[in-house]
């Protein structure tokens, strides 16, 4: 019997509180303790903890955000602050951490494992999908398919007024979810960070197809497109194309919400091989999902890879299929 802590890190997404449950139910399943810290690395600088127990996790799988709060933590940064953190954990007897971030998180947890030799093990949450050794993060597709919603929804007043519309979607420097937000909603283009945006050749696109008599255009854009957001895209845009339009701004309605099937299955299965890699003694790794298995991956490599991969087959999808 051993005890684990869980925390929650960066920025919240879908599932979270899925990944938690199976966490928690699998090591009380095989007679571990499991300790929660409040609102991420800030519980563990703070000793802010709270024990789960399979009771606790009850009726969360459904809901979105993190029920033990995440936060992002200056103090975490330094090194003495974390040997404090370690000492802790060594008076706690917990024996690994189980920490549900995005590479920022885990390069905290990586110093954790080096600094203060705690066992660490990676699951990745963020809607993002900006992680490597993961295809699929859990919040990715909740945030997709809250887009595609809302991209539908835009696309009757685009139809019904020959509006175009610019829709901005989350990615920093990810265009995954404009990506396959995009493809998915039928957008017209899609501007991704990973691509340079030629804004001439999107109103020379535009002009054509309005002069076919297509009446709803939507653009995708990230809100890392290097051409700006798509207030400022849609004001290039406007320059040089004489067409009404409106920018929507998805923003943080992407974040929230009821996680969807796939990824409470994508939680399940992390969340459940997190305790049982810590159990089994590995540690410095992240589970994720490779090709529909469970995969371990170094965190070293997870952390020191591009963590954005262009996808550029999906972009070549939108663009042959936007006409
Ligand atoms: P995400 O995990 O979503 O990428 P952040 O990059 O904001 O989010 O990282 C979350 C937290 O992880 C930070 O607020 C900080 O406390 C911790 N962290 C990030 N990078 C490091 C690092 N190099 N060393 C120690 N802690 C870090």
């Amino acid at each position: 019997m051993a005890r684990f802590g869980i925390l929650t890190s960066g920025g919240d997404a879908p599932g979270m509180n899925a990944a938690i449950r199976a966490a928690v139910r699998t090591a009380t399943s095989d007679g571990h303790e499991i300790i929660a810290y409040r609102n991420g690395y800030t519980g563990l600088v703070e000793q802010r903890w709270t024990e789960l127990d399979e009771r606790t996790v009850s009726n969360i799988i459904q809901l979105g955000g993190t029920i033990i709060g995440t936060s992002r933590s200056k103090a975490f940064m330094e090194a003495s602050v974390r040997a404090r953190c370690g000492d802790h954990l060594k008076e706690m007897g917990i024996e690994g951490l189980i920490v549900i971030g995005g590479d920022g998180s885990f390069r905290g947890a990586l110093a954790l494992q080096d600094e203060v030799g705690v066992k660490v093990v990676g699951v990745p949450g963020t809607i993002d999908n900006d992680v490597f050794g993961t295809d699929e993060t859990i919040g990715f597709d909740t945030a997709v398919n809250t887009a595609v919603e809302a991209i539908d929804r835009v696309r009757d007043t685009g139809e019904s007024t020959g509006m175009i519309f610019y829709v901005e979607v989350m990615g920093r420097s990810s265009g995954a979810i404009a990506l396959h937000a995009g493809v998915a909603g039928g957008a017209a283009a899609v501007l991704a960070p990973e691509t340079p945006t030629d804004v001439d050749d999107l109103v020379g696109r535009l002009k054509r197809s309005i002069e076919r008599g297509k009446r709803s255009h939507i653009i995708i854009v990230s809100e890392g497109d290097e051409a700006g957001g798509a207030f400022a895209v849609a004001d290039r845009v406007g320059e040089k194309l004489d067409h009404e339009y409106r920018v929507v701004i998805l923003g943080h309605t992407q974040r929230g919400g009821a996680p969807t099937a796939r990824d409470r299955l994508v939680a399940a299965f992390c969340g459940s091989r997190a305790v049982e890699a810590l159990a089994e003694g590995r540690s410095g790794i992240m589970v994720g999902m490779q090709d529909g298995q469970v995969a371990e991956t170094p965190l070293a490599r997870v952390v020191a890879e591009a963590h954005s991969r262009p996808e550029t087959d999906l972009l070549a999808l939108a663009r042959r299929l936007s006409r």
